[in-house]
Parts: structure tokens; sequence; C-alpha cells
């Protein structure tokens, strides 16, 4: 590197920060979750960084051509090579139905095949979580509002085939009748296994019945994304009134079926650091995961434009460094690490800083 900066450093400024990009490239701007992105890929780890937020100008990250390649520079001091994903041939092609694959699923970080299999979420008019952006993608015409089996399995096997891609993440919006939105997901984990043998990471809120997750192993799925977002009262009713209302001994007792069922390290959550969240309350509550075997999959809030929070900023990268020291401590002690995860966020690591922290 050209300064004396680690790489655990780098990564967590640039994911609060962001980073200039003098030609942006094409970057998602919607979808469930973290979103509002541009993977690069530094020391060999790819890296999703806002570029198209509006704090991004004061970012003292750019990205700058440098002969054929690109160089990250931080106040205009080479940092090192970045390199970005090629985008996937099989982008350009369609479903048996006449799908676009892209609007089906597309690639993650460098090696996970993501969708969103219900793209409509029941508490989108009401009480949708402020950050969230899952509707967003819909509007824009970059998706559909429901995969199928066999066209999640088409792509899958496609991106496997010509990408490489390892694993599988597939999340979805919360849905009303929750037997039958349980019984679609199983059945997309089962046609993606049976045409690809990968293992699938499958996010979801705690159902209302706990025994619907079984319906999830039976169907092949490896680990489970359970995310409460705050350990902060007063931040979850504020900004996800939903989960809030779920509230936490409902996802205890989730967490605890999927961990009897997946096994400890394959279930995780993400916890949003940045969101005005007592910094007590989401130490002791990522504590509380690693004592269940639950990995706490610590991000930044990632600001969408279109959402309530983009004008808000990612929180201090001081601030989520001291954080993630004392994660990475709880999940030394814990026994609990990424490089266990089989499929999904944690695996992937593109979103956060935290399996950089793990390495030291
Ligand atoms: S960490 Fe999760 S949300 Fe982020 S790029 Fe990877 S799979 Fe997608």
């Amino acid at each position: 590197m050209g300064t004396d900066l680690k790489l655990r450093e780098v990564v967590n400024d640039l994911q609060c920060l962001g980073v200039k990009i003098l030609k942006p490239l094409s970057a998602r701007r919607g979808g469930a979750g973290p979103a509002e992105g541009q993977v690069i890929i530094f020391k060999g780890i790819p890296v999703s960084c806002p570029v198209a937020s509006a704090f991004v100008k004061d970012s003292p990250y750019v990205i700058e051509r440098n002969g054929a390649g690109h160089i990250l520079k931080k106040y205009e001091v080479d940092i090192g090579e970045v390199t970005f994903p090629s985008t996937p041939r099989f982008y350009q092609r369609k479903t048996a139905d006449g799908i676009p694959y892209s609007q089906i699923a597309i690639i993650h970080g460098i090696e996970c095949l993501a969708s969103t299999v219900f793209q409509r979420c029941l508490n989108w008019q009401t009480s949708r979580c402020g950050f969230c952006g899952i509707e967003l993608s819909l509007a824009s015409g970059y998706t559909i509002p429901l995969k199928l089996p066999h066209q999640l399995a088409e792509v899958a096997e496609a991106a496997v085939r010509e990408n490489g891609v390892t694993h599988i993440t597939l999340t979805t919006g919360t849905q009303g009748d929750e037997i039958n939105a349980f019984r679609h997901l199983a059945s997309c984990v089962k046609a993606i296994k049976e045409k690809t043998g990968l293992p699938v990471h499958l996010q979801f809120m705690p159902p209302q019945d706990l025994n619907l997750l079984h319906l999830l192993k039976d169907a092949g799925v490896d680990t489970a994304g359970i995310h409460i977002e705050s350990f902060d009262c007063r931040v979850l009713t504020e900004v996800c009134p939903a989960k809030a209302r779920i509230g936490i001994k409902r996802y205890q007792e989730c967490w605890k079926v999927a961990v009897d069922l997946f096994g400890r390290n394959q279930v995780s959550s993400f916890v949003i650091a940045g969101l005005g969240e007592d910094r007590h309350s989401l130490i002791e509550g990522s504590e509380m995961l690693c004592d269940r075997g639950v990995y706490p999959y610590i991000l930044p809030l990632r600001p969408i434009p279109g959402t309530p929070f983009s004008s808000s900023a990612p929180p201090d990268p001081e601030y989520l460094s001291s954080v993630y020291q004392d994660v990475a401590s709880l999940l030394s002690r814990y026994h609990l690490s990424w490089r266990a995860v089989k499929a999904g966020c944690v695996r992937c690591g593109s979103c956060s800083a935290i399996t950089r922290f793990e390495e030291n």
C-alpha cells in the first residue's frame, strides 16, 4: 500500500466515506437491505462502496484511471490498484419465459449470486424500515415482483457455468400469507439446489409459526439471516417499526430454532451502525448473538437515494472501527468466524469490514 494504512482501515473508510469514481460505472440503486454501491476489488477482496450518495462528494478517496487500470487515492496519495468486476455475460440473456436474467438475480461481491424473491413488502406503505429500498428497484424497472423457482434455477446454473459463483443469497420482502411465502421460498431453494448443488443463504423475518423453518431446512437452506438491525429500542421503534413490533423475544426464539436447524455460525443477523444507536446496546446485543451461536454482521448505514435516509451519512469511521474491534474480540471469544460460514452476506463480506477486523 502506498501509505501505512491497514487494509481493514481502508475498507472501513471506503464504506463510511464512499469513493468518487471519475467515470461512474453501473451501480445498484435499490434492493433489500444495504444497497447503492459499486463493488471494487482491492487487494483481492470485494468491497461494496457508496458512490452515488450526496456525502460521497466530501470523501478523500477517489479512483482514477492509471494507464490501462485504475488506482485508489486518498488525498492524492496512491493507496493501491483497484479493479472492477466485469459485467457478467449472462445478464444479456433471457429466461425461457422471456425475462432478462439480470432481472432475476445479479452477482454480489465477486462470487455470490443474489436475488430478492418477493420484491414487494407488506410493510412498505405503512411501516417500512427507513433504510430499505426494496420496492425502489421494482419501480425503476431493474427487477420483477416475484421470482419463480425455475427462473432462479436457470439463472443460477448459468452463473455457475459462466461466472463461477460459489454461493447464493436469497432475500425477500415480508408477505401477508407466511405459509405460502415460506413454501414458495422453499421451492426456490430446492430448485436452485437441484440444478447447482451450491450452498444457499436465505434471509427472512421471524414467522409467527416457527415450524416453517423446518420447510427451509428440508428444502436445503444452508444458512439463515434473521436481521434485528438494531438493539437500541428507541432506534428500532423509529426506524424499523414492524421489527420493533415483533420484539426481541420473538427474534431470540427464532434464532434459537434456526441455530438448532442450521448450526452454530450458520445463522446471522445484520446489526446496522450509524442509526443513532447507543453504542452499548450494539455491543451488548452482539454478545447476546454470539452467545447463541449467531454471527453479528455489523455494517454501516448505507443511505439509499429515494429512502428517508437518503440525505444521511454513514457513521464516522473511527466510531465504526472501535465497534468492529470490540465485536471481533467477541467473535474470537465465542469461536465464531466468517471463514466457517457456508453462504450469504457473511461469506461474501462486501458490505462490512468485520471480516477484515477478524483477521487481526
Ligand atoms: S454482503 Fe450481502 S448485501 Fe452485501 S454484496 Fe454481499 S451478498 Fe450482497
